[in-house]
Parts: C-alpha cells; structure tokens; sequence
C-alpha cells in the first residue's frame, strides 16, 4: 500500500512516496519556487531510474501536485503505473489549534477547523491549505490525513502551557504555549524508549531536536511534558535566524525603530535577523559558523593554527548556552534523566555543538564518550554516552515523513 506525504510551505512542496509494506522510499522530491517561476527536483529511490531536476513553470500548489504526480507515474522517472497505486496522502499540517491531539481523516469539518487556525501560523497554514486543495483536486477520492506538528504536545499540563497573562486570552482567544516539531519528539522519543528498554513508564527523557529551527522537549512516561516552543515558533532556544525567548518588552522597543511598520519590523528582525546569524552577522548555518570559528565540522575539534571569527565562536556558545538552561530545567521538572537525545540538522550532524552542550552539563554527571560522538552518524543510531555518566546520551535520526505514512495507514485502515 503506498502513501504519499506531503509537506507544503509557502513557496515549496516536498514529498515522499513509501510503500508500506516495507516502510521503504519509492521516490521524493521538492518543487522549489512555486509562485515565483518554479523548478522541480524528483528523485526515483526504488527502481534505478534518473533523477529528474529542471525549472518548470510552477504558479500555484496545484500545478506543483500535478507536476508531481506526472512525474511519479511517468514512464522515464516514475515509480509507479498508475495514480490508482496511490493510497492515501499524509499531509503535515504546521498548527492544529487547541482541537488536535493527534492526526485525523481530512474532512469539511476538519478543514474548517484548520483554516480558523490560520491566525497562529499565517504563513504555514496557508500553504498547508493549498496543498491539501491540490490534492484533493488532482486525485479526488483519495483519503487524506492530517499529521499536526502541535498534537505530540497536547499532552502538556495546563500549568507549564499557561500564558501568565490574562486568563481571557486563554479562554477565548486560545493562546497558549503549543509547541513544535511533535512528530519528531514523538519519533525519537519512542525510538530512545525501545534503546532504554521498551516500557515507556517512568522513563525521563530530553529530546533536542537542533536544526534551522530548534526546540527542546521533556518527555516524561512517553509523554511530552514540556517543550521550549510556544504559541508560535520563535519561543524558546535561539535558532538559526530566530531569536528564542526575549524579554517581551524587546518587540516594543525593536518597533520604536521601526518606522510606518512598527510590528512587522520587530517581528521581522526577531524571525529573519536574529538567533546565530544575527550574533554572528556571518550565517544561519552551522556548518559555516563553525568553520569560521576554526572548527572541524567533520569531528568538532578546534584545527590547529585556523583563524578564529570571535562573533562565530560567541554564536555558538550562545546556543549551547540556552539548550544547557532549558535541559537542566527539565531534568529538575521530571526530577531526573534517563536520556538525552539529539536529532535533526545540528543534533546529527554536529559533534562540536553535542559535545558544547554535554560539557556544560558535565557538573550534573552527564558524560559523553569524545571518540563515538566524533563520528558521522550517517542516518543511523549512536549511543554516545560516556563512562560514568547518569544518563544516556543517543543520536537518533529523526523520520517526520515515516511518522506521518504510519499516522496515514493507521488512520485509513481497509479504506
Ligand atoms: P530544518 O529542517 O529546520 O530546515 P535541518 O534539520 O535540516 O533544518 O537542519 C539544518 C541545520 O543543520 C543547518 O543549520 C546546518 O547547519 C546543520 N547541519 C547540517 N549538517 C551539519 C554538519 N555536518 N555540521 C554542523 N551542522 C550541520
């Protein structure tokens, strides 16, 4: 059984064929540029044939899903004879409002209920909208699903999701701290669990996913318990070009420079300008702050006699800094740790940035073994914990798109 997933933004489509029976890739791909002048980039994982990877006119998401289609039954890069091998589409959907705790079957009703989420993420929920609409008009009658990155967290405790502001906003208006990127906590967590185990009762875990956007999640019993991202994803760790969490009172005074646009300056240099990029004045990217700090991306060690860039070097602490206050925070919230996880872009990739956070933890007993963590974890699994130390440490590859076929099979059934 194949099932497509889908994951739209504003101006890219990218997408995952799998077949079930195997949990294995058929094809992926991205449309690039949709609305602009568009390109696509689709890649045929099962059977050998070439990747296809050309600018195409590509208007609007409904174009990108056609174009996608054509080339997934296609006869020089398609993997599959006809759009009837098509399941069932898995779409990730970027906010799922107070309502959803987990994925659901796409209906009337639960669109209506994603669209009066659009106030909380205006750019993502439009495009979430646009490729469910594309969908549903290029293979009508196919069941699609919605897989939320909010619903892991709904299990959060209304004390730790409570704005202290005024209890009406809550009440009436929804504002609350939701959180981010729950299919990959969800993934990884449940993947740590089976290392420590498999029974998720009375584990304590930390899971950091660190990419272009970052955030922390404790996850106690199996349960998200508490996560660094709030209402919106700009709450919590300093990102790639995101701030984090700043005294609130900053997007006033930001707003006083602001200009005929007040707000959307504040916000702008809040989401565009700032995280490591805005320290730095140099990137977003990890791989060239730490190589402007004079590291070796490859194994984390400082290269002997390369040039240090002071601000890179200050970035990258500063980061390392923030996901130290945040996990000691949770092991006193959980009352302890059983794991540590990274995952995604940095959390896989980048043993220096590992390693910044576990020796700033070093006082609480949490050890990593240098050697394990210098090496390249090439998409699978590493237990880089270290002699002696109170927890485990892992690196688990996260798999947001296997997540939402799962949801996607679980949810359809015999359909
Ligand atoms: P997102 O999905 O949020 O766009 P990713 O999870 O793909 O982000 O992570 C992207 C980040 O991963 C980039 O900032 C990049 O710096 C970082 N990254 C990828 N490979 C490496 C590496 N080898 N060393 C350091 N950082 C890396």
């Amino acid at each position: 059984m194949n099932i497509l997933v889908i994951n739209a933004g504003s101006s890219s489509l990218k997408y995952q064929l799998f077949d079930m029976r195997t949990e294995s890739i058929l094809a992926k791909g991205i449309c690039d540029r949709i609305g602009i002048d568009g390109n696509l980039k689709h890649t045929p994982v099962s059977n050998g044939k070439p990747v296809f990877n050309s600018s195409i006119p590509l208007p609007t998401h409904a174009e990108a899903i056609k174009a996608v289609i054509e080339k997934l039954t296609c006869a020089d890069f398609g993997v599959i004879n006809s759009l009837t091998e098509i399941k069932a589409v898995g779409h990730r959907v970027v906010h799922g409002g107070r309502k959803f705790s987990e994925s659901v079957l796409i209906d009337g009703d639960v669109l209506d209920v994603i669209k009066s989420s659009t106030w909380f993420a205006p750019l993502h929920i439009p495009a979430n909208l646009m490729g469910i609409d594309a969908c549903r008009e290029a293979i009508p009658g196919v069941p699609q699903v919605a897989v939320f990155d909010t619903a892991f967290h709904r299990t959060i405790p209304d004390y730790a999701h409570i704005y202290p502001i005024p209890y009406k906003y809550y009440q009436q208006y929804d504002i609350l701290r939701y959180g981010f990127h729950g299919t990959s906590h969800r993934y990884v967590s449940a993947k740590a669990i089976e290392y420590l185990g498999g029974k998720a009762a009375g584990t304590k875990i930390v899971t950091c996913h660190l990419g272009n956007g970052s955030s922390l999640a404790a996850i106690k019993d199996g349960k998200s318990i508490e996560t660094t991202m709030g209402i919106t994803p700009l709450e919590g760790l300093p990102m790639g070009t995101r701030s984090g969490s700043v005294d609130p009172a900053l997007v006033y005074i930001l707003a006083n420079l602001g200009g005929d646009k007040p707000t959307d300056y504040a916000l702008d240099i809040l989401n565009k300008e700032s995280g490591v990029l805005g320290i730095s004045g140099i990137s977003n990217d990890f791989r060239d702050l730490e190589t402007a700090a004079g590291i070796d991306t490859n194994n984390g060690e400082m290269l002997e006699g390369a040039p240090v860039n002071e601000r890179a070097k200050l970035a990258l602490d500063v980061f390392c800094y923030h996901a130290v206050k945040f996990i000691g925070s949770y092991i006193a919230v959980m009352g302890g740790l059983d794991a540590l996880v990274f995952t995604a872009g940095i959390g896989e990739n980048s043993p220096y940035t590992r390693a910044g956070i576990c020796r700033l933890l070093n006082g609480i007993g949490i050890r990593i073994d240098m050697s394990k963590n210098g090496c390249r974890c090439g998409g699978k699994f590493m237990n880089i914990t270290g002699e002696g130390s109170i927890a485990k440490v892992f690196v688990i590859p996260t798999d947001e798109e296997l997540v939402i076929a799962r949801d996607t099979i679980a949810i359809i059934g015999d359909f």
